[in-house]
């Protein structure tokens, strides 16, 4: 049996391929939380809010797929590892989506850590990889906090929220 020959600079080092692998385990665990919010928001027939979460978890995994190609275009093999159980219940879409945003910062912080773990292993290719994932944040938290407010806005008026739902169900 021939096994492949790992080598040169495309290799990801050890530490890079554990964070790597470990960012792609958050972003299948953000696709699993926003699918648990989707199913609330279904059980409440808020059809708009769960199908903006439904699209949400496509672009979780999206996420996930492009740290996986990385990985293997790196010349490394991606682990999978667990994926924790996300909450299944919460008070209301508010509460949902104070969520949403609190999470997203906290992505933010997990992308900032990894993007620090690159640059001290001056791994160039990661940084710039990175580069991206960072800038997407800015939209993610943005969007999310706007849907967030104008949920509050709404809070008391639940013809708001039925308008703010259908124009949720346009999100393409
Ligand atoms: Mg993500």
């Amino acid at each position: 049996m021939v096994f492949k020959k790992r080598g040169g600079a495309m290799v990801l080092s050890k530490i890079m391929l554990d964070a790597l692998n470990k960012q792609l385990n958050n972003e299948l665990y953000s696709a699993y939380l926003y699918l648990s919010m989707a199913a609330y928001c279904d059980d409440k027939s808020l059809v708009g809010f769960a199908h903006w979460l439904k699209e949400q978890v496509k672009e979780e995994q999206g996420h996930g797929m492009k740290i996986y190609n990385y990985i293997t275009d790196r010349d490394q093999r991606v682990e999978l590892l667990t994926i924790p159980k996300p909450p299944c219940s919460w008070k209301s879409v508010k509460e949902i989506f104070a969520a949403v945003y609190e999470h997203e910062q906290n992505v933010t912080t997990m992308l900032e850590t990894l993007f620090g773990k690159a640059k001290k292993e001056n791994d160039n290719l990661s940084e710039t990889f990175l580069h991206g994932f960072l800038l997407e944040q800015i939209e993610e938290e943005s969007t999310a906090k706007e849907i967030l407010d104008r949920v509050i806005l709404c809070s008391h008026s639940g013809e708001g929220l039925l308008l703010l739902d259908q124009e949720l169900s346009k999100r393409a």
